[in-house]
């Protein structure tokens, strides 16, 4: 399989970094609860809390929608459920990478029942020109073109998650 790196380990670092002081800025005193969808945003998520300085929850969710090809099928199913219950609570949801924003327009919808008393959305990846669902999307790492990534968390058949780096299949 060739790859060819897209962003580099030192400009994802930085960015994190930068993410993490914004959240810390937005969040202070609100005790939030940090959302990863699995699986893509595993190691996001991991690097994000720990430049975190507000005291936060972690919990996790995990959606399908690719079934490990590289196309979205356009149906969002929840796979397993957050833990946590997020009624009145500040949530921010991370995600790897936004491209239809299908699978952000569903959490969105299902989450949003619950009542939290904030829900917004953190993505490391930001396909904006592959929209189809209009969603807010307050905080992104990088805005990409359409191409298939993977890397930094993002798999391809489940392989790769562990490159350092974004790279284009
Ligand atoms: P959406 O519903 O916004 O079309 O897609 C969201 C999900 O599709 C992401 O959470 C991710 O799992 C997957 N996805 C979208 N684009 C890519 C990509 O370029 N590479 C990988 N590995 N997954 C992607």
């Amino acid at each position: 399989m060739k790859s060819e790196i897209l962003i580099e380990e030192e400009k994802i670092r930085k960015r994190v970094e930068e993410l993490a002081a914004q959240l810390d800025k937005d969040y202070d005193g609100k005790s939030p609860v940090l959302v990863g969808v699995l699986k893509g945003s595993f190691i996001f998520l991991a690097d994000l809390v720990r430049k975190m300085k507000t005291p936060h929850q972690v919990d996790f969710l995990t959606v399908a929608s690719y079934d490990g090809g590289v196309k979205s099928t356009g149906v969002v199913r929840l796979v397993s459920d957050l833990s946590i219950n997020i009624e009145g609570r500040h949530v921010l949801v991370v995600e790897d990478i936004v491209d239809t924003g299908l699978t952000t327009d569903y959490i969105l919808k299902n989450l949003g029942t619950r009542n939290p008393a904030s829900l917004e959305f953190v993505t490391l990846l930001d396909k904006r020109i592959c929209r189809k669902a209009d969603v807010p999307i307050k905080y992104a790492g990088f805005e990409i073109p359409d191409q298939f990534v993977i890397g930094y968390g993002l798999d391809y058949n489940q392989y790769y998650r562990n490159l350092p780096h974004v790279a284009r299949l």
